[in-house]
């Protein structure tokens, strides 16, 4: 059976999704050989994976026509004809790919856009307590269980959760490591500047982790994330600030190598867990219950219970406060003890 896996961006929701293909291969084994279509930039994600045979890059940001996507897919599929799309993105784009491919079956996902749009409009903290908090991958992988009517397939997902580190997702043979002290991968950027904690918080962090622990720390972001400049004022050996130096690739191979992760509601979060390396993830503006928070049995999540939160179902929304509550309520002391719990427990 050749499956074509849909699912453009973003960087940690691409993560997310190689639950379903370590899921699907439990299944039907063998006889499986999964395609993968992904934003350009989040191919090396994927091109390793040993459960993902071929991995089509679509290019928009450079100017690629959506014609030349369904090329490459025409290729894919005259080599080795698709049985099945399984729309793992669910918008119009995902959905006008399958409309190009209306001969083949296809399955999409319920992403309960209607329960993370009430979950913005309802202002009682108490009532939001009424909403699941159940991770999106153990979400996806119960649809495809429905979908399949696999008899066994709930115990299947149960089986991965008694995983080493209780991870779903996994990513695939990066395994360059990069420095021989043991480290902290600190991830201070997020793909909106309101899901930051702020960088002051995080300053203070690093100061406390090198002064309480023998770990190294490294910093990863972009190359816009200018504001990571301030960690080269701690002058420090042990700080080893990546921000704008390292590929996609070469992040992942420090995420690898870490013994824990630190940092926002972001993709490096994910990439981490995937790799079994457990996280401290905070949560600003968007929320647990929307399904991304980590999933891994040492991972914590701090996230404060606000009347405002989340104020969008992205976090792409400007703050409407008077003040970045959701945020400034996250004290440092409680994620350094919440670091310090995490690396107690790896040692
Ligand atoms: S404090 Fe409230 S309104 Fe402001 S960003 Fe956080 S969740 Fe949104």
């Amino acid at each position: 059976m050749h499956i074509l896996l849909v699912r453009f961006s973003s960087m940690g929701d691409v993560v997310l999704t190689t639950a379903t293909i370590n899921w699907l291969h439990s299944l039907l084994g063998n006889d499986l050989t999964i395609s993968f279509v992904t934003s350009q930039e989040f191919t090396s994600l994927l091109t390793n994976h040993p459960g993902v045979k071929t991995v089509i890059g679509f290019d928009r940001k450079n100017g690629e026509k959506w014609s030349d996507l369904i090329k490459k897919i025409e290729v894919v599929d005259d080599q080795n004809p698709v049985d099945l799309i399984i729309d793992l993105h669910a918008t119009l784009r995902s959905l006008r790919l399958r409309f190009s491919f209306f001969m083949v079956p296809a399955l999409t996902i319920d992403k309960r856009r209607w329960e993370r749009f009430l979950l913005t409009k309802i202002r009682s903290v108490k009532l939001k307590k009424f909403f699941s908090v159940e991770p999106q991958v153990v979400r996806i992988l119960k649809d495809l269980e429905a979908i399949f009517q696999d008899t066994r397939a709930v115990r299947r997902t149960e089986e991965f959760r008694k995983g080493p580190h209780g991870e779903l997702t996994s990513l695939g043979g990066h395994v360059q490591q990069k420095l021989t002290r043991p480290y902290i991968t600190l991830a201070p950027s997020a793909s909106f500047t309101y899901k930051r904690w702020h960088i002051d918080s995080y300053m203070e962090l690093v100061r406390e982790l090198l002064a309480k622990t023998d770990n190294d720390i490294v910093i990863l972001a972009g190359p816009a994330d200018n504001f990571c400049e301030v960690f080269d004022t701690l002058k420090s050996d042990r700080v080893h600030n990546l921000q704008g130096k390292t590929s996609l690739i070469e992040s992942m191979e420090y995420l690898k190598g870490a013994k824990l992760t630190v940092g926002n509601d972001s993709g490096l979060n994910h990439i981490s867990e995937a790799y079994g390396v457990p996280c401290v993830t905070l949560f600003g503006p968007t929320d647990p219950r929307f399904g991304f928070a980590p999933h891994g049995r040492d991972s914590v999540t701090i996230s404060r219970d606000l009347w405002c939160k989340p104020c969008s179902t992205t976090g792409s929304k400007d703050c409407y406060r008077d003040r970045h509550y959701c945020m400034e309520e996250i004290k440092v002391k409680e994620v350094l003890d919440a670091s310090l719990l995490v690396l107690g427990r790896a040692l």
